[in-house]
């Protein structure tokens, strides 16, 4: 992890990352928030959930290769319960914001497997093809873009 990422990361959660096998994507992540325009004050608070997510899979011996929607739903329920650290981020929205953001990035590194898909290859398609018009005719960002079309696929399922 380089210092970009370092600074950003309170002092309880700092050392988190360290040699676990997301440290290689700290910095990657945080370049991935900055280019999409996200705030620091949120850039900082997703590090913090990703770090904690590190340290909680780290613990539970939760390799990479496993890492997939329901280690995160895991994840997510261990926080109310949780005492890691006394600072360590703890909100189930910012998390589940941040470690959606994490899974994508990690597919995109080629890190992890790509998700499986669940629904009728008809659904999948529509949208698809409503995601494609959000992004490229609408031109809207791409958190837009996802919480749009999970709308529209809760509709439509
Ligand atoms: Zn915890």
């Amino acid at each position: 992890m380089s210092e970009l990422a370092r600074l950003r990361l309170a002092r309880a959660s700092r050392n988190w990352f360290c040699d676990t096998e997301l440290a290689t994507s700290a910095d990657s992540y945080v370049r991935h928030l900055s280019q999409q325009g996200y705030a620091s004050g949120t850039i900082d608070a997703y590090l913090g959930s990703v770090a904690h997510f590190a340290h909680w899979c780290t613990r539970l011996h939760i390799g990479l290769a496993v890492i997939n929607e329901g280690t995160v739903e895991r994840f997510l329920k261990h926080l109310p319960l949780c005492h890691c650290a006394h600072h360590c981020q703890r909100w189930r929205y910012s998390a589940r914001a941040a470690l959606r953001i994490l899974l994508t990035l990690l597919r995109t590194e080629g890190r992890i497997a790509q998700k499986k898909p669940s629904d009728p290859a008809t659904i999948i398609e529509e949208i698809s093809r409503f995601e494609h018009y959000l992004k490229h005719v609408c031109g809207l960002r791409p958190t837009t873009c996802s919480v749009r079309t999970q709308r529209v696929r809760a509709f439509l399922l």
